[in-house]
């Protein structure tokens, strides 16, 4: 016992300290001479005293191994009149003279301030957080409407006086527009990653099968144009929002379809159990990622080519993994250039 690292006190029925070990001395202040032989109660800020004794006798009435935790506000007092926090387990032994407490003691000041803080560093994070969502989903909605007079008077512009016009300005009309219509997708884009955050979600169990279904049949057109194949293994049962696990099939088989240099482009995707997550896989025959951008990818607007390489507007994969999370899953991948790449993610099971 005195080898021990944490503090170890012994008390008999009648409340009296029967036994402290050295931690136990330098916690409380006390050399163990003071108070071995005389009340617990001396370890105890008084307003407790009746509240605590009480629980000491139901405890002894009914002598079994416990935990007194951290979330039961456990306060002891230094000879020094410092209060502090206290974690106790709790045992009992038979001795000649009748039943005594074993209280393991552990000084938990530490893991308190430490939990405090995180929870408080928690809540500013979800303030943060809902704070960027709300700016996110206000500024893109508010950008819709002049988009939607500038988008309109071009299509104006260009019906009624396109004639009218010489070639260079039509041409200057043409790159307006496009730049306009990118500037439509990239704000449906930002509202709708802000609105995975904030809409109430449908979890349900179903099949990981049928959701890919969907997927690939949004995709219809591009594949076809692509002459691109697709195929998957039998994928499990998963408890998942399924409008928004689409999103993250179809974003990343429409990636394994894009990136691509000549050929048929060719996804497969799979699934298997692992410590009670399911991992999906989605591999592409394509271009391929340096180890370096890996990360890089998956943030908002980063994407490695040029629009005029592969048109995109990188959002899909930013999308893909804020969607992920909201399941608990991670998503990943792994890639080597000109070797294709595999994406994975996870869905708990
Ligand atoms: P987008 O496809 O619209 O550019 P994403 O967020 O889906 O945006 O992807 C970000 C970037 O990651 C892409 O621009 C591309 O450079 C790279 N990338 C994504 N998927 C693949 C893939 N399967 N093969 C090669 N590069 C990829």
């Amino acid at each position: 016992m005195e080898a021990a690292l944490g503090g170890i006190l012994a008390v008999n029925s009648g409340g009296s300290i029967v036994f402290m070990n050295g931690h136990t001395e330098q916690m409380f202040g006390y050399e163990r001479s003071e108070i071995v032989g005389g009340s617990l109660t001396i370890l105890i800020p008084e307003r407790f005293h009746e509240k605590y004794a009480a629980a000491f006798r139901a405890y002894f009435e009914a002598p079994s191994v416990r935990l007194l935790d951290m979330n039961m506000d456990l306060v002891a007092l230094r000879k020094s009149g410092e209060e502090f926090p206290v974690e106790i387990g709790l045992s009992f032994v038979q001795g000649e003279e009748g039943t005594i407490a074993l209280g393991f003691i552990t000084d938990v000041t530490e893991r308190m301030h430490t939990r405090d803080e995180l929870s408080r560093v928690n809540a500013e994070l979800v303030r943060s957080n809902k704070e960027l969502e709300n700016f996110a989903q206000l500024a893109s909605h508010d950008l819709q409407e002049p988009l939607r007079v500038i988008t309109s008077y071009l299509a104006l512009l260009n019906r009624r006086y396109r004639k009218e016009l010489n070639p260079e300005a039509g041409e200057f009309l043409d790159v307006v527009t496009g730049g306009a219509s990118r500037m439509k997708h990239q704000i449906e884009n930002l509202l709708n990653f802000s609105r995975i955050g904030t809409t109430a979600s449908a979890f349900q169990h179903v099949q990981a099968g049928s959701i890919l279904r969907r997927a690939v049949d949004n995709l219809e057109v591009t594949i076809k144009e692509q002459s691109a194949e697709i195929t998957w293994d039998p994928l499990p049962e998963i408890f998942a929002d399924s409008s928004l696990l689409v999103q993250v099939f179809q974003n990343l088989i429409a990636n394994g379809i894009k990136f691509q240099k000549d050929g048929i482009p060719k996804v497969h995707i799979s699934a298997t159990g692992q410590n009670s997550e399911w991992v999906f896989a989605v591999r592409d025959n394509g271009i391929g990622i340096e180890a370096r951008h890996c990360e890089r990818i998956f943030q908002m607007f980063e994407h490695l080519h040029s629009s005029s390489e592969y048109q995109g507007y990188g959002m899909g994969l930013a999308i893909s993994q804020k969607i992920v999370a909201r399941h608990k899953g991670r998503i990943w991948l792994e890639s080597k250039l000109g070797e294709g790449s595999t994406f994975f993610f996870t869905i708990p099971q």
